[in-house]
């Protein structure tokens, strides 16, 4: 294996070496310019499975978010402590509120 090829790109399809100049792929027909918007996608999904992402995430969307923390590359246990912490957060955040405001109307209203 060459560390550097420079003399062919790679179908972001099928997998294909093309030459560099090739707008199509010869052997699935997609265009080689999907490339860079199947990367970023890539980086989307390695973007989610980073912890600092997930933290903003559950603080941010809560239980909301259980399908995205659900698709994450974490094992199975992780992802169910995510999923429950997500749950105790909103539940939390929820009543936190709910404690807020009604001491906000009994101070208002004088009761
Ligand atoms: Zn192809």
């Amino acid at each position: 294996m060459n560390a550097v090829n420079v003399t062919t790109i790679i179908c972001p399809d099928c997998g294909a070496e093309l030459p560099p100049t090739a707008e199509m792929c010869q052997r699935c027909g997609s265009s080689t310019a999907k490339a860079p918007a199947s990367e970023s996608k890539e980086n989307a999904k390695h973007l989610i499975n980073r912890p600092w992402v997930l933290v903003v995430l559950i603080l941010h969307v809560g239980f909301l978010g259980i399908p995205v923390y659900w698709k994450t590359k974490y094992s199975l246990n992780t992802r169910l402590f995510m999923v429950i912490a997500s749950i105790v957060y909103t539940v939390v955040a929820v009543a936190f509120i709910v404690i807020m405001l009604q001491w906000l109307i009994r101070l208002i209203t004088g009761g």
